[in-house]
């Protein structure tokens, strides 16, 4: 097994490195924006040559072993479950639970935004001032849409046709389809001809483990730069017209993940939600201070495989699944966001419309990219589907960052959850497998 990735050797446990990271790269980006302002040549120059570079290094050195790492996993995952019914059994679950918590949450989101109707308050010249200062970032999500639109073929692509260019490309969902024909294949060979194969990718997964090791090393300082960079830029004069919104947006991915998830996890996964979240708080920091989990994927690995003691046949098939198709802060995002923008553009909502809008937000949490900001050009998918003009989405722009950071956590917790869920109904783990003593990881 490789090495844990939690111990810097410097005696201050990773995670708490990375949140006084956090802290200190949080508040200078602060001061910097609200003493000298986002556009002052010395806070450009910080983020062009220090802080930029530095979190560009870090995520970079994540994103590197993450294709990889899916193969290997997932082919492993498969190879591991033994046949193919199980493959179809265990992925089955593993898909349903996706659905339906995506489905509470976005459901969830919908409830709180028309109860508390942040859009229809937002000054008529703000909503001018914004959509002219975030025109060109929308136009390029725009484009992004129509060239990237989810249709028929969103499904077909996923049935790759070159693995090393899916790769090469970030198609996680490529991969993922490659891993699993490539370990459906490994369980039909006899144990002896597929023991080699077996073994190298055994071996490929715990190389990649160690690499994570050391793009963790540099975690406190990537994280700083990332969070300056955030902070640094942000529209905080936007906070005040958009607070209603960035507060309704905020308040429904917390209690998502602090009463909804809370909830399944004691009653239907039968853990502590205290325990849960002490044991995977180094993946919530990682997909915080990132804003990916493709990113997060080893870290959110690491958490099941030691903190939690998943097995790794499971975790490793579905976690990989779930940091790309179970996205349940980014259902809640997109459902909050679209009405949001309806409130503001007038547009009248039927009920029917709302349900469109849940349904849409789910399909769409499950085909967003685990990147930064993967999710906004299917967002604008929903929005011209409304009656929203596309561009519309430059009026959150501004704030997007720190909704992405938040659900982005969010995500990550939920895909952990489904692993643990998945996990307990196949009768391999409960709760009483959960490692006692310091969790490892960031
Ligand atoms: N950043 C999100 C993730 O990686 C995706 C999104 O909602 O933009 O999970």
């Amino acid at each position: 097994m490789a090495e844990s990735i939690g111990n810097t050797g410097t005696g201050m446990k990773l995670h708490t490195k990375i949140l006084l990271a956090l802290l200190v790269g949080g508040i200078a980006g602060i001061l910097a924006n609200t003493q000298l302002g986002g556009d002052h040549a010395g806070v450009q120059w910080v983020n062009k040559y220090l802080a930029g570079p530095v979190g560009q290094v870090f995520l970079r050195m994540l994103f590197m072993i993450v294709m990889p790492l899916v193969f290997a996993s997932i082919a492993l995952g498969v190879a591991g479950l033994g046949d193919l019914g199980k493959m179809g059994r265990v992925g089955g679950k593993a898909i349903g639970y996706f659905f339906f918590s995506t489905l509470l949450a976005a459901t969830f989101g919908l409830v709180l935004v028309n109860i508390f109707d942040p859009g229809s308050g937002l000054p008529e010249a703000v909503k001018t001032e914004l959509l002219a200062t975030y025109a060109a970032d929308a136009s390029a999500k725009v484009t992004a849409q129509e060239q990237g639109g989810f249709g028929i073929n969103t499904f077909v692509n996923i049935v790759t046709r070159n693995p090393v260019k899916s790769a090469a490309d970030g198609d996680m969902l490529g991969i993922i389809f490659f891993g699993l024909i490539f370990g459906a294949a490994l369980t039909r060979l006899s144990p002896t001809v597929a023991k080699p194969m077996i073994d190298v990718l055994q071996a490929l997964n715990d190389v990649v483990i160690v690499i994570v090791g050391f793009a963790m090393r540099l975690a406190p300082f990537g994280v700083a730069g990332l969070i300056f960079g955030v902070t640094s830029q942000f529209g905080f004069t936007l906070l005040k017209p958009l607070g209603g919104y960035v507060t309704v947006v905020l308040a429904a991915l917390l209690l998502h993940l602090f009463v909804n998830l809370s909830l399944i996890l004691r009653f239907i996964i039968g853990i502590s939600p205290l325990t849960f979240f002490t044991k995977i708080k180094g993946a919530m920091v990682t997909a915080f201070s990132t804003s990916s989990s493709s990113a997060t994927l080893p870290a959110a690995l690491q958490a099941a495989q030691q903190n939690l003691g998943v097995p790794p046949k499971i975790a490793g098939f579905v976690l990989p699944l779930g940091s790309t198709m179970c996205m349940n802060g980014t259902s809640i995002f997109e459902g909050i966001t679209v009405i949001f923008l309806c409130q503001v553009f007038g547009v009248d909502l039927s009920l029917g419309g709302m349900a469109i809008v849940v349904i849409m937000s789910v399909i769409t949490a499950i085909g967003a990219a685990g990147v930064p900001g993967g999710s906004i050009p299917l967002l604008v998918g929903i929005l011209a589907m409304m009656g929203v003009p596309g561009e519309g989405i430059a009026i959150v722009l501004g704030v997007d960052r720190i909704l992405d950071m938040t659900r982005t956590m969010v995500n990550v917790s939920s895909d952990l959850s489904a692993t643990v869920f998945v996990a307990r109904s196949e009768g391999v783990w409960d709760a009483s497998m959960v490692p006692k003593g310091p969790s490892v990881s960031a």
